[in-house]
C-alpha cells in the first residue's frame, strides 16, 4: 500500500503529544483483546503533511485470525442478557463521552476538519453507543395470532453471528459506532476496518472498548490493505453480515464480492444532493441552510448539497447572497477551528479542480472561490460556480468538497425530474413555505430522507439511508439493528 502522503522522516511528530490520556494513541492494531502488528504505514496531517504515527499493514492471515476470535466470542456475547451487553455498552459510552477532547483533536489531527465538527462527532458518534445500549433490552420477541389449530406461534430475532463493518475517513468516529453499537447490542461481535487515511480513531475507540469491558473477541480493528482484509471478510461464510459505508463504487464491488455466501449487506454509499428553492422560501434562512450543507466537513459529507436548484425569480439574488455568505468563511488548520479545513488529500483538491474545469467549459460563471495554495497543498476555498448545464460533470459525480453548482429552473415538474435524474438517492434538501408542496414534493423527490426547511436531520433515532445507488438498509433507530438479526420462526403445537 502507498503511504498516504509520504513525508520526510524528520518532519515527523506524534499525536500523543496533544492527548491528555496519551494511551489513546494507538499504533498498533486491536484483535483479540490484543494490540497487535507493527507500526508500518504513515499517516499524515492534511493540514501540515506531518506524519503523526503509523499502524500496521495487516494481511488477509490477521484478518482470518480476527474472525476465529470473533467467531469464538459470539456465542458467549449473544448469550448474555441484553441488559448484560447493553451494560457493557453504557461504559463505552460514558468512556466515550469522557474521552471527547482527545478524541476529537486525534481526528483533527488524522482527519483535518474544524475542531467543533470534531467535537460534534464525538458527540454524534457516542449517541449511537448510548442509544444501542438501550435499545438492547427492547423486546425482541413477538407474538402472532395463530392460523392453526392447536398452535402456538412466534417470531424471534437473533444476531447472525460475526459482522464485518468498513468505514470511511470522513467520520472516521460515528461510522464505527452507528454500525458497532446496533451490531454489538443485538448480540454480533464486529471486525472493523477503518479507513487507512483515518485509523487512529478507531484504535483509540478500541482502546475504550477494551477499558469498558467487551469481552475478547468481540471487538476488533484490523488495519491495513483494505483489498486483502475486506476481501477476507467477504470470502468467510463464517462472516455472516457486512455493513459498508463508503463509496458507490466499493461498495458494488463488495455487494458482488459477499454474493457467494449470501450475507446480510448494510450499504451506506456515496451521494449527490439537490439543494431545492422555491420562490415563496424564506431567502435569509434558505442561504444560512445551504451554507451548513454545503460546507460542512469542509464539503467531504455524503449528505453534502451538491446541485443547487433555485426557482428564476430569486435566483440571481440567491447568487449573490450565497457568494457573499461563501467568501465570509474562515478557512485553515482544522485546530484552529475555522469553517472549513483542508481537504483529505491532494486526490480531493484534484478532484474539486476538474469539476470547476468541466463546469466552466460548459459555460457556467465562477463566483468566487479556488485553490489556496498559499495555505497549503489540501486547502480549496469555497467556490461557487452558476449557471452549471446539467450535463457538466458536478451535476451527476459526487463532488465530495467545497463546490457548490448553482441554476435556475421553473416550474415544480421540471425541478423534480431534474432532481430526481440521478444514480443516488441518500438526501434532498426543499426549502418552501407552501405546505402543499412541501408534501407534494417530498412524495416525488427519490431520496432516502428529505429535509424541509432546514439541514440538520441527522441523529441516532432516525432511521439513516438512501435509496437507489446510495445504498441498502437503514443505520440508526430500531431499523439499523435488522442487518445483524435474522427472523426464526416458532411454531409449537400444545395438544
Ligand atoms: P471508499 O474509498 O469507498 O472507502 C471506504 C472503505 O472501503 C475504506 O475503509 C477503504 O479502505 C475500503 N476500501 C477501499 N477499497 C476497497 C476494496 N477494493 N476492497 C475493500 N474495501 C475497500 O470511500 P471513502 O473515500 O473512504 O469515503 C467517501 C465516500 O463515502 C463518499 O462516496 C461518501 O458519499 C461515502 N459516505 C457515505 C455515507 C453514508 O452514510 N451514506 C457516509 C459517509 C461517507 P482504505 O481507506 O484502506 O482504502
Amino acid at each position: 500500500m502507498q503511504k498516504k502522503n509520504p513525508t520526510s522522516a524528520d518532519t515527523r511528530t506524534t499525536a500523543a503529544a496533544d492527548l491528555a490520556d496519551a494511551a489513546l494513541f494507538r499504533e498498533q492494531a486491536y484483535v483479540n483483546a490484543e494490540w497487535v502488528g507493527q507500526p508500518a504505514l504513515d499517516i499524515a496531517d492534511p493540514a501540515s503533511g506531518e506524519v503523526i504515527g503509523s499502524v500496521p499493514q495487516l494481511d488477509a492471515a490477521d484478518a482470518r485470525a480476527a474472525v476465529d476470535a470473533a467467531h469464538a466470542a459470539f456465542r458467549p456475547w449473544a448469550g448474555l442478557l441484553p441488559q448484560e451487553r447493553g451494560a457493557i455498552l453504557r461504559r463505552w459510552f460514558r468512556l466515550i463521552e469522557g474521552a471527547r477532547e482527545d478524541l476529537a483533536r486525534l481526528m483533527v489531527r488524522e482527519q483535518g476538519k474544524p475542531l467543533s465538527e470534531a467535537r460534534g462527532e464525538i458527540d454524534y458518534g457516542a449517541s449511537f453507543v448510548e442509544f444501542y445500549a438501550e435499545e438492547a433490552r427492547r423486546p425482541n420477541i413477538e407474538g402472532i395470532t395463530s392460523h392453526l389449530p392447536d398452535a402456538e406461534v412466534e417470531l424471534w430475532r437473533e444476531p447472525v453471528g460475526v459482522a464485518a463493518l468498513i468505514t470511511p475517513w470522513n467520520f472516521p468516529c460515528a461510522m464505527i459506532t452507528r454500525k458497532a453499537a446496533a451490531a454489538l447490542a443485538i448480540g454480533c461481535p464486529v471486525v472493523v476496518h477503518p479507513s487507512s487515511e483515518t485509523p487512529f480513531s478507531a484504535l483509540a475507540l478500541a482502546e475504550l472498548a477494551a477499558r469498558a469491558g467487551f469481552p475478547a473477541g468481540v471487538f476488533n480493528v484490523v488495519t491495513g490493505s483494505a483489498r486483502e482484509i475486506v476481501g477476507e471478510w467477504c470470502a468467510d461464510a463464517r462472516v455472516r453480515a457486512l455493513s459498508f459505508t463508503g463509496s458507490t463504487q466499493i461498495g458494488r464491488l463488495l455487494y458482488a464480492q459477499s454474493a457467494p455466501n449470501i450475507k446480510r449487506l448494510v450499504m451506506e454509499l456515496g451521494g449527490h444532493a439537490p439543494f431545492i428553492v422555491l420562490a415563496d422560501a424564506n431567502l435569509d434562512q434558505a442561504v444560512e441552510e445551504a451554507v451548513k450543507a454545503k460546507y460542512a466537513t469542509s464539503g467531504q459529507d455524503c449528505l453534502g448539497a451538491n446541485r443547487f436548484y433555485i426557482e428564476a425569480p430569486i435566483y440571481e439574488e440567491f447568487c449573490a447572497r450565497f457568494t457573499a455568505a461563501s467568501q465570509a468563511l474562515s478557512i485553515g488548520p482544522g485546530m484552529e477551528d475555522p469553517a472549513i479545513g483542508p481537504l483529505i488529500n491532494a486526490g480531493a483538491v484534484a478532484k474539486q479542480e476538474e469539476h470547476v474545469a468541466d463546469a466552466l467549459e460548459h459555460g457556467a460563471r465562477q463566483l468566487c472561490g479556488g485553490p489556496r495554495p498559499d495555505l497549503g497543498p489540501l486547502y480549496y476555498a469555497p467556490t461557487v460556480l452558476a449557471d452549471v448545464p446539467d450535463g457538466a460533470k458536478i451535476m451527476h459525480d459526487e463532488t465530495f468538497g467545497p463546490v457548490a453548482a448553482l441554476t435556475s429552473f421553473k416550474t415544480e415538474d421540471e425541478v423534480v425530474e431534474r432532481a430526481n435524474s440521478t444514480e443516488y438517492g441518500l438526501v434532498a434538501y426543499l426549502h418552501t413555505q407552501n405546505p402543499r408542496l412541501i408534501y407534494r414534493m417530498s412524495r416525488s423527490l427519490e431520496f432516502g430522507m428529505v429535509a424541509v426547511n432546514r439541514t440538520k436531520i441527522t441523529g441516532a433515532p432516525i432511521p439513516f439511508g438512501g435509496m437507489k445507488q446510495s445504498g441498502i438498509g437503514r443505520e440508526g433507530a430500531r431499523q439499523g439493528m435488522e442487518a445483524f438479526s435474522e427472523i426464526k420462526y416458532v411454531c409449537r403445537d400444545w395438544r
